[in-house]
């Protein structure tokens, strides 16, 4: 009876869904996902897993993390956790772990980009705090957060924003030791408009209380389309 407990506890797999923003971006899609799928038949076997491309329509800016938000709403009732994933991010063999964390979790801690290098701006630590690229979170505490911001359009911030608001809940933060190789693509301009108005806001939102009232709770979308890319990997186009 108690072993029979135990081995429970240590063999029930968590089921694990990868999200993907997704715009524009067919040749890193097109290497990501057989990629993936080696990866984790190499490094995860028993890890029940599903991978969802989610794509944006074009009327507006790009929305990161809106669009993990429609995202999470489609595949929550088929994981118990989820990874957010940018699609030009490769995990390097045998560095990376994707199993199950009870804490948000950052994984993207080491970049080829960033020479494996902490990399500094202005004296600041960006390993640190970095919150973007690759992260795990159990579903429970992305909905104790509310989830994403809708409201950063274009590129940066939401990122921030997202860790802001786990400590504002005071949930434990843990970073996992992952290298990563990244495609190559045009970096967006840091000075656009939208840009600084995301980091106007990101630094305004974070010293308010109510920083989580915005979120999953009024979250809006439109499924477009739906396509099976391959055995659990799908393809869905929404309007945000
Ligand atoms: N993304 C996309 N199309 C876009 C902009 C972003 O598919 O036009 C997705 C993609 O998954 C990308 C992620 O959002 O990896 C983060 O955007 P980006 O790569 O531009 O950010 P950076 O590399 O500057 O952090
Ligand atoms: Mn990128």
């Amino acid at each position: 009876m108690v072993i029979s407990f135990f081995k429970k506890l240590f063999t029930s797999q968590h089921r694990l869904a990868i999200l993907i923003p997704y715009r524009d971006r067919e040749a890193h899609l097109a290497e990501f996902v057989p990629y993936m799928k080696g990866f984790f038949q190499k490094h995860h076997p028993n890890l029940p897993l599903q991978i969802y491309v989610i794509e944006q329509t074009h009327e507006k800016l790009f929305n990161r993390g809106k669009l993990m938000n429609a995202g999470f709403t489609i595949a929550k009732n088929n994981c118990d956790y989820i990874c957010f994933h940018d699609v030009d991010m490769l995990p390097e063999e045998g560095h990376c772990n994707y199993s199950y964390s009870p804490y948000p979790t950052q994984l993207a801690t080491y970049l080829d980009r960033w020479d494996y290098q902490v990399p500094r701006a202005d004296g600041w630590d960006v390993r640190k705090f970095y919150w973007g690229g690759v992260t795990l979170f159990p579903n429970d505490c992305y909905e104790l957060i509310n989830g994403f911001s809708n409201d950063y359009w274009g590129w940066g911030s939401e990122d921030m924003d997202l860790h802001q608001r786990c400590l504002h809940q005071g949930i434990f933060l843990k970073r996992r030791n992952g290298r990563y190789t990244c495609l190559d693509h045009k970096r967006a301009d840091k000075q656009s408009p939208s840009a600084v108005k995301n980091r106007i806001r990101q630094k305004t939102i974070s010293n308010i209380d109510n920083i989580c009232e915005e979120g999953l709770n009024n979250l809006e979308f439109k499924v477009l389309g739906e396509k099976t890319l391959e055995t659990d990997v799908f393809f869905i186009t929404v309007e945000i």
